[in-house]
């Protein structure tokens, strides 16, 4: 990193928030929770090294050099950090900032451009996500995808590695979706998300089917626009701030008590519309409003009053989804719900809130941090014997699911949804 030679003119004050690099005491104790550091043992990789360099860039000591965008893009945005620190620093908004700001400042080059606009303008869009799939669905069932994949560039091949199979979904759907709500029973609305609705769309029908059956009112939502996660992540706070406010518009439309989503990202997303719209006074009441009805799926239903339930006897191991764990806090709720199932046993894994390195696109844009973290949680899995691993967010389940294919390995990823519509079959 070089040291800088201008100092206000690229300066992340007012980007990133100056004010609260102050919270860190540097004491280090966030380090074994880093996943990018217990790779590469490099402090300027772990969330205090990379505090450190925010603060160097916004005091101008150092300039944004390829170094220092290197080890902010290293980072996941996984907030294993906040959990560890124990002085409650708000990594997440830090890097949020520091992302808009490399954007905005850096010039990244060729092939890292072309992903991440590639990434950017396809998958919040789902219905661009479907027409460009729509070939490659063809090819499966004419059975050529591994053909295909074998002869195309690297990057493309890593790409399509990842994808789950395309052709028609058949997971089974939760029964007992038709009972009846109980009497004053409170709704919940299912934001269906941007990718999970195209390659995982069983995870929000289930999650629907699961929370009717548990006699919630269930809401439909029109229009169901990208949460802006993946901008946020990336340093497009624009475009994040045009999605969140097209699905403030519409989840204050439907009423809803309680806001579910499939994928822990989303949710987390959602969440945070209060803080992200803070400085837009026609919406940050209603954005306010949306964030503290966000709940989680197993939460809402160990609230509801439970039924008898069918035997279902196997071994599970769940993953923690980052923003799952780390992010809304939830840890317990989705094992109190799998163990209360007759004849499921639960494995714990190894660090199973440590990142799998999917972290929304990372896995697109940092292939060999995210391969490396996916061979970690893979090893952590596999020593559990487990049938199942159970987690809740699609992008983990496709990034983990594909590197058990490349072992051969038997055991199954399944969002807690699914795994719970088959448990009732
Ligand atoms: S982020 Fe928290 S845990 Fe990490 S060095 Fe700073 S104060 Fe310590
Ligand atoms: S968000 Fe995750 S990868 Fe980034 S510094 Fe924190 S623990 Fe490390």
């Amino acid at each position: 990193m070089a040291a800088a030679s201008v100092t206000s003119s690229n300066s992340v004050r007012g980007v990133c928030d100056y004010d609260l690099l102050f919270d860190c005491v540097h004491c280090g104790l966030c380090a074994e929770a880093c996943p990018t550091y217990i790779v590469t043992r490099c402090e300027m990789d772990s969330p205090r090294g990379r505090i450190y360099l925010m603060k160097s860039l916004a005091e101008g000591c150092i300039d944004l050099d390829d170094d220092a965008a290197r080890h902010l893009d290293l980072c996941l945005g996984c907030r294993g950090c906040e959990t560890a620190c124990p002085s409650g620093v708000h990594y997440g908004r830090l890097i949020e900032g520091a992302r808009l700001f490399v954007e905005q400042n850096h010039r990244r080059g060729f092939v890292d451009r072309f992903k991440r606009r590639a990434v950017g303008a396809i998958f919040p869009y789902p219905r661009r996500l479907r027409m460009l799939l729509a070939p490659l669905k063809l090819v499966e069932r004419l059975g050529l995808r591994p053909a295909l994949t074998a002869v195309l560039p690297r990057m493309i091949h890593d790409w399509l590695d990842l994808l789950p199979p395309l052709e028609p979904d058949l997971r089974p759907l939760a029964r007992g979706a038709n009972s009846a709500p109980r009497t004053g029973a409170p709704t919940v609305v299912v934001h269906h998300g941007c990718v999970a609705q195209v390659l995982a769309n069983s995870e929000n029908l289930n999650s629907e089917r699961l929370l009717a059956a548990a006699g919630y009112r269930v809401v439909q939502l029109e229009p169901t626009s990208c949460c802006g996660a993946l901008d946020l992540h990336s340093g497009n706070g624009s475009r994040a701030r045009d999605f969140a406010r097209a699905n403030v518009r519409a989840l204050k439309n439907s009423g809803a008590d309680s806001i579910v989503s499939a994928a822990s990202g989303c949710s987390v997303a959602i969440a945070e519309y209060g803080e992200l719209l803070r400085d837009e006074p026609k919406f940050v009441d209603a954005a306010r409003a949306v964030s503290s009805k966000v709940r989680d799926l197993s939460s809402l239903l160990l609230d509801a009053p439970a039924g008898p339930k069918r035997e279902f006897r196997c071994r599970v191991t769940c993953h923690d989804a980052c923003h799952l764990a780390h992010g809304l806090g939830v840890r317990e709720a989705p094992r109190k719900l799998l163990a209360s199932i007759p004849g499921v046993t639960i494995i714990e894994m190894t660090q199973s809130d440590l990142c799998c390195g999917s972290a929304g696109s990372y896995n697109l844009t940092e292939p060999a941090m995210a391969r490396d973290l996916a061979r970690r949680k893979a090893d952590n899995i596999v020593a559990t014997d487990a049938d199942y691993v159970v987690l809740a967010n699609p992008g983990c389940e496709f990034q983990i699911a594909a590197e058990l294919r490349r072992r051969g390995s038997r055991i199954k990823v399944v969002h807690l949804a699914d795994f719970l519509a088959m448990a009732s079959q």
